[in-house]
C-alpha cells in the first residue's frame, strides 16, 4: 500500500472513545534549510502539507532568526481522525552565528506547556487543546563525518523538553557502508555528550514478536531517510515513491533502501501513542515541577 499512512493502527494503542475524538498529534522539524524537511513530512503523512516553494530572489531580504511556523492538517484512514500540527523552524542553523539557534526554540515549546498548564488550572478543564511538541525529529546533514557543534548544542538543550528523533537527512547520497559508520559515530557522540534521544519504551511480558520489532526500530537510530515528493518508475516496471538517478532509483518505502519506514512506524504506527505519554508523564511533569519550584510555591 504505497503512501498509507498508518495510524489508523491507533486503536491498538488506546482506547475507542479518544479514537472517536481523533487525535491531536504535534511534530517539530529542526535542521539547516534545503536537508529536506517538508519533503519528508509530506512523504510521512502522504499529504502535500507543504507545497513547492518558489525560491527567494537574490535581492529579497532575508531573516535573522529562526523562525517558528506552524501548519496543520486534518488527516483521515480507516475512520480514524488525526489533527496533526506540524512545526516548522525556518532560518535555524542558516546564520553566520548560530549560538543561539535553539533559543527561540525551547521558548516556543515551554510556551506550548505554559498554555497547557494555563488550561489545566481552569475550573473548566473538559475541553484542554495540547498542543504541547510530542516529538521533534532532528535533521542531521549527511557529512558522512560526526555532529557538528550546532547539532550537539541544540540536542543537549532541548532534550529535557521535547522527545529527539535524530534523522540523518538525504542518505540517498551516502554509501550503505557511510551511513554505517557516520550512525556509529553518531551515536558515540550523543552518548559522550549525556544526551537523551527518545527510546521506545518496553514493557515486561511482552510477546516475541513486539519485542523484536521494538528492537529492530531501535536499532535502526538515528533512521538515514529519504524523502520525495514524486512518484517515478523503477527497471522492472514498478511505480514507487523514490528518487531517479542514473544509475537506478532510490525507494522511500523500501526497507532495503533507507530507514524510512522504520521512522514512520516509531513516528506514527506504533509510537505515537508513547510520544504523547513521554511528553506528559515526565518531560511536561518534569518541566512544571522546575517552574513550580522557581516560582518558590
Ligand atoms: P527543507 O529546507 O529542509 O524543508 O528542504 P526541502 O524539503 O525544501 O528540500 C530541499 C531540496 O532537497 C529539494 O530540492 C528537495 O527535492 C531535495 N530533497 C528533499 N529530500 C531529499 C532526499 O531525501 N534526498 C535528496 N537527494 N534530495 C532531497
Ligand atoms: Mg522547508
Amino acid at each position: 500500500l504505497m503512501g498509507y499512512v498508518g495510524f489508523a493502527n491507533l486503536p491498538n494503542q488506546v482506547h475507542r472513545k479518544s479514537v472517536r475524538k481523533g487525535f491531536q498529534f504535534t511534530t517539530m522539524v529542526v535542521g539547516e534549510s534545503g536537508l529536506g524537511k517538508s519533503t519528508l513530512i509530506n512523504t510521512l503523512f502522504n499529504t502535500p502539507l507543504y507545497p513547492p516553494k518558489e525560491p527567494l530572489p537574490p535581492s529579497a531580504e532575508r531573516p535573522k532568526t529562526v523562525a517558528i511556523e506552524s501548519i496543520g492538517a486534518d488527516i483521515e484512514e480507516n475512520g480514524v481522525r488525526l489533527h496533526l500540527t506540524v512545526v516548522d523552524t525556518p532560518g535555524f542553523g542558516d546564520f553566520v552565528n548560530n549560538d543561539d539557534s535553539w533559543r527561540p526554540i525551547v521558548e516556543n515549546i515551554e510556551s506550548r506547556f505554559d498554555s497547557y498548564l494555563e488550561q489545566e488550572n481552569r475550573v473548566n478543564r473538559q475541553k484542554i487543546v495540547d498542543n504541547r511538541v510530542h516529538a521533534c525529529l532532528y535533521f542531521i546533514q549527511p557529512t558522512g563525518h560526526s555532529l557538528k557543534q550546532l547539532d550537539i548544542e541544540f540536542m543537549r538543550r532541548l532534550h529535557t523538553r521535547v522527545n529527539l528523533i535524530p534523522v540523518i537527512a538525504k542518505a540517498d547520497t551516502l554509501t550503505d557502508e557511510e551511513i554505517v559508520a557516520f550512525k556509529a559515530r553518531i551515536l558515540a557522540d550523543i552518548a559522550h555528550h549525556n544526551i537523551h534521544i527518545f527510546q521506545a519504551p518496553s514493557y515486561e511480558n511482552e510477546d516475541e514478536e513486539t519485542l523484536a520489532e521494538a528492537e529492530e526500530i531501535a536499532s535502526k537510530i538515528p533512521f538515514a531517510v529519504v524523502g520525495s515528493d514524486n512518484v517515478v518508475d523503477t527497471n522492472d516496471g514498478r511505480q514507487v515513491r523514490g528518487r531517479a538517478y542514473p544509475w537506478g532509483v532510490i525507494e522511500v518505502d523500501n526497507e532495503e533502501h533507507c530507514d524510512f519506514v522504520k521512522l514512520r512506524q516509531m513516528l506514527v504506527r506504533t509510537y505515537m501513542e508513547e510520544l504523547r505519554e513521554y511528553t506528559n508523564d515526565v518531560l511536561y511533569e518534569n518541566w512544571r515541577s522546575e517552574k513550580l519550584l522557581s516560582m518558590g510555591v
